[in-house]
């Protein structure tokens, strides 16, 4: 039923249905445990023969509303909520890999993906090749090898702001057998359904604009239920055959469109355990009840910031999506034709020490390691969230050095202006 209602919509009442008598307003199930009057009913959740809760490590009520939101305004089967949106990204892929297997995964992505897939996944035995996304797709195509189990892009990167082809992405996947992952977090589901264009699995930094105010750090996982894993089953051994620890269950043939998602939650979430709290995905819920209000201001202000910045001398480049001449306008106007989000990337004339000065000296626009919330706010990755990155990988992620990725939020446009403008002096 949900399904079929809009977006809008969907952000104020999809997840939580209260029955007769029940609170209006999603509860907080602030309890680790639930109750079962015997021992044979708690016995059957355990092996998965019927669905319910025992332990909030699995599932809560709370975090079920929410993920069912999410998974609405996707338009996917199910989602799961993370502690965060590392964790998100963690789960979808480690639910597909293992130990000699592999990854493709576009170079314009996220720093702390970057690393998570770089260096940590590679430890566990999981290799990634980074491609650059806007390569022909032959060449993406390449970089596929028999173990490879996944591809993996961000719908706008952060903090480049390239937009993915997604299409190309997803056809380019699908020749090979494996899902397409697509972290979507700074177009969220208003401005961009990965979905509806062959993308397989969506993940989530609920951090940003889903919260929207900057106070709960957290991570979604989201199943289309599209992919075919029996089709290519052995390329997805842990979700085509019998799982051991679960007495011999096979996901695809226990639950069909739900295989993935289950599997993430029943056997991951158990044992990896990174939940979001309930309190967390309460904050989340308020959040997402207005970010269709929200998403549209945050547009709509960048877009005016970024024409203010590209018509000012001091300013050396701004890359915006929205903006007429950049290069990634058409790409925009294809996959987000109401907006991209609030985050703009420019450089100054001038050296990084003037970067550093102009950030300096804003008053109402704060220097904090965030983006995406309700205040504007600026940060310089080169200096702060890729630090660890060396200048060669820098430039593969799209992060100029001079780069100052400034996050524009909902306050009225001209102040935001006016603070931008005596900051340069
Ligand atoms: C912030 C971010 C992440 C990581 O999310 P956390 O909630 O900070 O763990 C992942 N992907 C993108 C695109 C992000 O912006």
């Amino acid at each position: 039923m949900t399904n079929k209602l809009k977006p809008e919509t969907l952000c104020v009442q999809a997840g939580w249905q209260p029955k007769n008598g029940e609170p209006r307003v999603l509860p907080i199930y602030q309890s680790t445990t639930f109750k079962y009057d015997t021992s044979e009913q708690m016995a059957k959740l355990f092996d998965l023969e019927e669905s319910g809760y025992f332990y909030t490590r699995l599932q809560n009520p709370t975090n079920d509303a929410v993920a069912a939101k999410i998974a609405a305004l996707e338009g996917g089967v199910a989602a799961m909520l993370t502690s965060s949106g590392q964790a998100a990204n963690f789960y979808a892929l480690f639910n597909l890999c293992e130990a000699g297997d592999h990854l493709v995964c576009s170079s314009t992505i996220y720093g702390g993906t970057f690393n998570l897939f770089g260096v940590t996944v590679k430890k566990l035995g999981i290799d990634v090749t980074f491609v650059d996304p806007d390569a022909p797709g032959e060449e993406i195509s390449a970089a596929f090898r028999p173990n490879t189990k996944a591809l993996f892009g961000e719908t706008l990167s952060n903090p480049g702001m390239n937009v993915l082809d997604i299409e190309k992405f997803a056809r380019i996947a699908h020749s090979h057998g494996v899902p397409l992952i697509v972290d979507n977090t700074f177009a969220t589901p208003i401005n961009c359904r990965p979905f509806e264009w062959g993308a397989d699995i969506v993940t989530h930094s609920t951090t940003k604009y889903m919260d929207g105010h900057a106070t709960s750090v957290g991570g979604a996982v989201v199943d289309s239920g599209n992919f075919d894993w029996d089709a290519h089953a052995d390329k997805f051994p842990g979700l085509t055959t019998p799982d051991e620890s679960y007495h011999g269950l096979t996901y695809t043939k226990a639950f069909g469109r739900m295989a993935y998602i289950t599997k993430a939650t029943a056997q991951l979430m158990r044992d990896l355990g990174s939940i979001q709290s309930p309190m967390n995905a309460f904050l989340l819920n308020l959040g997402l009840e207005t970010l269709h209000l929200r998403m549209p201001r945050h547009c709509q202000n960048a877009q005016q910031v970024a024409e203010w910045l590209e018509a000012n001398e001091k300013v050396a480049w701004v890359n915006y999506p929205g903006l007429k001449g950049n290069k990634y306008y058409e790409l925009a106007q294809k996959y987000m034709p109401n907006g991209t989000c609030g985050v703009i990337a420019f450089g100054l004339k001038g050296t990084r020490e003037d970067a550093i000065r102009f950030m300096d000296r804003l008053k109402m626009i704060c220097i904090v390691t965030h983006v995406a919330d309700a205040r504007t706010c600026v940060l310089h990755p080169a200096s702060h969230t890729h630090r660890q990155l060396t200048d060669e990988q820098l430039i593969e992620a799209g992060v100029a050095p001079d780069l100052i990725r400034l996050s524009v939020g909902i306050e009225n446009v001209n102040d935001i202006i006016g603070d931008i403008e005596q900051a340069l002096g």
